[in-house]
């Protein structure tokens, strides 16, 4: 190795914990300043438990630091999504083949390990307190503010990482410099976390390996399990309208409308109301910019650079992905900061945009269409082609969940392809067992051949 490079990080979150740790691998000497109290000492863990879907592209970011095992251990899979309907009936979608799952993992708990591991490394340092109040380009001067003593400070540092998430502050900086691109847009709905609470000895009072939802059209309910048995659940409504956070004005407003669509999960609440009224409407947002660096100097990764909204479970996916692909540019272009950065930015840009055009475009098949046996059949029918064609048909939700190889660009523009060839063939269609039709099967056998190759 050459001589160490200092490099300086904004936010301790997911994506800027795990930075830190590929930075130090490879020989740079890592300060990571974080804008909120060390959450391991603060007294946020003892509220709500809050997770998340981590999926393929993220565990191989976190086995290429080791601690794709430990995390493991943590985690619970989700084999299928479970649709609740408005009487309690149940079906339910394998999310891929047999054993392939998604898994939910507490945020804080994962946040915390890699801190962990951040802090027993002797090349990094943790700084907490320290929020980023502006950066200056030309000299590459951080001030920071911290919140607790008041004090004001200022760092110089030769290459600076901006994880500071959706409402980045180094993207701040790079918004005032020229031709720089920049878009924000939020969905008509925010989100509200409620709680399935634990059953007797911590067991699950809903199948625990599941994602659950309660698809209702225009807004929806999911729950996704955590280890004490209890589940957190989201309720994703918009903000104006007949059904909506403005309609529920009153706790009689909340039990009565949460009575009528989601009767089966009430029972299970008994924090419903305090929860309701309790925690904040979260918004969803979609960021999109370019470029992503400045000169040799700044870099943004993860949702600093490419913020989406949470329907495909994907954000903190992509935002490790984002180290993986960063740790093998620093591999081919060792300590060119200026090459590995415009090449990083060139190949997840495409990426980073096709993950948020597929979130919002997943946001109605989660709300609305799992509600509709037409899409469970043809969901069927896909699981179908892919079993006899397991090369060149791979469901869209598998390649951007289960096929780490595949760019999400890709698997969006397959995805595009496939879909057209499913609407023609659902016309021949009517039951599981019509796949088995000549028809069909020719039709299949045609469009294959149109279709590929692939690329
Ligand atoms: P963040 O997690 O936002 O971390 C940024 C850090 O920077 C924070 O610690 C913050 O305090 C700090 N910071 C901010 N400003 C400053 C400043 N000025 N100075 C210093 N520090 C600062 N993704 C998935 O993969 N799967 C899911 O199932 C999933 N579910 C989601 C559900 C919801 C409701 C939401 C909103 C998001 C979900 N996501 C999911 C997305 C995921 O949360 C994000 O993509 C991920 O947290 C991004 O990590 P990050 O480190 O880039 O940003």
């Amino acid at each position: 190795h050459t001589s160490p490079q200092n490099a300086t990080i904004i936010g301790a979150g997911l994506v800027g914990s795990l930075l830190g740790l590929y930075l130090a691998k490879k020989g740079n000497k890592v300060a990571i300043y974080e804008r909120r109290p060390d959450m391991r000492k603060a007294s946020i863990a003892a509220g709500r438990s809050i997770n998340l879907a981590l999926s393929d592209r993220g565990w191989r970011a976190l086995e290429g630091i080791g601690i794709g095992e430990d995390i493991r251990k943590v985690a619970i899979p989700m084999y299928k999504r479970v649709m609740h309907d408005t009487k309690g009936n149940l079906t339910s979608q394998p999310y891929g083949k047999e054993g392939q799952a998604i898994y939910s993992v507490s945020r804080g708990g994962l946040n915390m390990a890699l801190m962990d591991l951040a802090e027993t490394n002797p090349d990094i340092s943790l700084h907490f307190n320290q929020q980023v109040t502006n950066l200056d380009l030309k000299t590459n001067t951080l001030e920071f503010h911290n919140p607790e003593t008041s004090q004001d400070t200022r760092l110089q540092s030769e290459r600076i990482f901006g994880a500071d998430g959706a409402f980045s502050a180094v993207r701040l900086a790079l918004q005032k410099t020229e031709r720089f691109q920049y878009s924000q847009s939020y969905l008509e709905y925010g989100y509200k976390e409620l709680t399935i609470a634990p059953g007797e000895n911590g067991t699950w009072q809903l199948e625990k390996n599941a994602l659950h939802i309660w698809p209702r059209g225009q807004y929806m309910m999911i729950a996704l399990p955590n280890l004490d048995g209890s589940f957190t659940c989201t309720l994703f409504f918009p903000y104006e309208g007949q059904h909506s956070f403005s309609a529920l004005k009153t706790e009689a407003d909340v039990m009565k409308f949460f009575q009528e669509v989601f009767p089966d999960a009430v029972p299970l609440m008994p924090t419903l109301l305090e929860d309701y009224f309790g925690n904040p409407t979260g918004t969803l947002v979609t960021v999109k910019c370019f470029p992503w660096s400045f000169e040799d100097k700044v870099l943004l990764i993860g949702d600093a650079a490419h913020a989406v909204v949470p329907f495909y479970g994907q954000g903190m996916n992509a935002g490790f992905e984002d180290c993986s692909v960063l740790n093998e540019l620093m591999e081919a272009h060792e300590n060119d900061w200026e090459t590995i950065f415009k090449t990083f930015e060139k190949v997840r840009k495409p990426n980073a945009d096709a993950i948020a055009d597929l979130a919002v475009e997943n946001f109605i098949e989660m709300r609305d269409k799992v509600a509709d046996p037409r899409f469970l059949l043809q969901k069927k029918i896909e699981a179908k082609i892919n079993a006899r064609y397991p090369e060149q048909w791979i469901p869209l939700y598998t390649m951007v969940t289960f096929t780490p190889d595949m760019p999400y660009a890709k698997a969006l523009k397959n995805g595009r392809k496939q879909e057209k060839i499913m609407k023609k063939l659902m016309q021949l269609i009517e039951t599981e067992a019509d796949f088995e039709k000549p028809e069909v099967q020719q039709m299949l056998e045609r469009k294959m051949t149109e279709k590929f190759s692939l690329n």
